[in-house]
């Protein structure tokens, strides 16, 4: 199988350590990939988000399987303009896409098909901003209703922070504050057949014991020793299912990755939020212990044959990931510093770039990130942070807290 990969982060990486992995791929190409990737694939240069040119790049390569790691390309009409070369891709159409790249249309969808979720209003003028926040009282949320890279929603006690958010996104999302621990599961799907993985925690706010400004996500474990034991079958009965229906009743089946965002709340598991592709780092340590071949699964999601796979096959133990991010990130990331003892495994690229005579240097916010497996959580973490100690790059920061709530036992469900 010949697969082009879209995008170039750390779930890319992470992606392409999988499908390279899988002995049914035989030539992996990524696009435009990053200098952790290049290590396992062939790197092509595109715009992600041009549908005619990765289209074209899918043909060119003549490609058996095309997989579309972030966001944007999906809510772009990439999966679409792939699908029309008559190539299997695995990511929805931009339609289903809209799950994640509209708030309003995921609460739309959830409320039609009866999924336990948030209460919520979406809002276009400080009037309705302020019957919201009135009604649902602190702490508030509010969600930028667009595309927002995990960084479009502000939870706050404080009523002119929220208030502000509001006013500086336009149309937002206000709802009510879900409490209780957050689990991210990922569900493959050719629409109407859908296989969980492992449930998953990430860490989204940049500070150890969860302060500051939210971000693309700090860090993550699994598998999750505090989850209820039937979590993953409530969900799949309770969400999942019912979401699909309601896209294929509308005529726009969701095939790819349903991304479903969880508060496990004294009432039960309530949706946060829907994305439509494999969550960044979770991927990282998800994927850790996928022992099935990735390449042979995404190829079933992506042709409509997910109901013959065979179950899924994981390996035991735990496994961690820990992102070291750039100076002054989230805010306003310091790109360009020399990264040293990262070209190792274990360490998955997302924001570095390589100069010509070899240096690596960082390239984004999230730089890389030390990912690690272990027999227990305990011992994946202590691997992980060992690979992050290795690592140097001027003014880096991490979470020095990741899973280590769980590996204490002090992650409690309210009630
Ligand atoms: P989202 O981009 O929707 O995942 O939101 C980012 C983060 O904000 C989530 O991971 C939660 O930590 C938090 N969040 C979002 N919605 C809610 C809610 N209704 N109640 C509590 N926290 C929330």
């Amino acid at each position: 199988m010949r697969v082009l990969l879209v995008g170039g982060g750390g779930r890319e990486h992470a992606l392409a350590l999988g499908l390279a992995g899988d002995p049914a791929v035989e030539t992996l190409v990524a696009a435009p990939g990053n200098p952790g990737i290049a290590a396992v694939a062939q790197l092509r240069e595109v715009t992600p988000t041009d549908p005619a040119a990765v289209a074209a790049l899918a043909v060119e390569v003549a490609a058996d399987l095309v997989v579309i790691g972030p966001e944007a390309p999906l809510v772009a009409g990439v999966a679409d303009a792939v699908r029309a070369k008559g190539i299997a891709v695995f990511g929805p159409s931009a339609e289903a896409a809209r799950l994640e790249g509209s708030k309003t249309f995921a609460k739309d969808v959830m409320t039609a098909a009866g999924v336990p979720t948030a209460r919520a209003y979406t809002c276009e003028d400080a009037a309705a901003v302020a019957r919201a926040l009135d009604e649902f009282g602190a702490p508030y949320v509010v969600k930028d209703d667009g595309l927002a890279a995990g960084k479009g929603v502000v939870v706050t006690d404080d009523r002119a922070v929220a208030e502000r958010h509001a006013a500086e996104c336009g149309r937002v999302v206000i709802e009510e504050y879900l409490s209780g621990p957050e689990v991210s599961l990922f569900v493959v799907t050719d629409g109407e057949a859908a296989v969980p993985l492992l449930p998953a925690q990430d860490f989204k706010r940049v500070g150890d014991g969860d302060t500051g400004p939210n971000t693309g996500g700090m860090g993550a474990y699994t598998p999750l020793p505090w989850a209820p034991p039937n979590l993953v079958d409530d969900v799949m009965r309770d969400v999942v299912h019912p979401t699909l229906a309601e896209l294929r009743r509308r005529g726009t089946p969701f095939a790819g990755l349903l991304y479903v965002g969880l508060a496990i709340t004294p009432s039960g598991p309530r949706v946060i939020e829907f994305n439509a592709r494999f969550g960044d780092p979770e991927t990282q340590v998800v994927l850790a212990l996928l022992e099935t071949p990735l390449g042979g699964l995404l190829h079933a999601a992506a042709t409509g044959t997910l109901g013959a796979h065979p179950p899924l096959r994981w390996r035991d133990g735990a496994a961690v990931t820990v992102v070291v991010a750039a100076d002054g990130y989230p805010a306003g990331p310091r790109t360009g510093d020399v990264i040293t003892g990262a070209d190792r495994a274990g360490i998955i690229h997302a924001g570095t770039r390589r100069d010509a005579d070899g240096t690596l240097r960082s390239a984004g916010g999230r730089v890389l990130c030390g990912t690690a497996t272990g027999p227990d959580l305990a011992a994946a973490r202590d691997a992980a942070y060992a690979l992050v100690r290795d690592v140097d790059l001027a003014g880096s920061h991490h979470r020095t807290d990741i899973a280590a709530a769980a590996v204490d036992g002090r992650i409690t469900i309210p009630g």
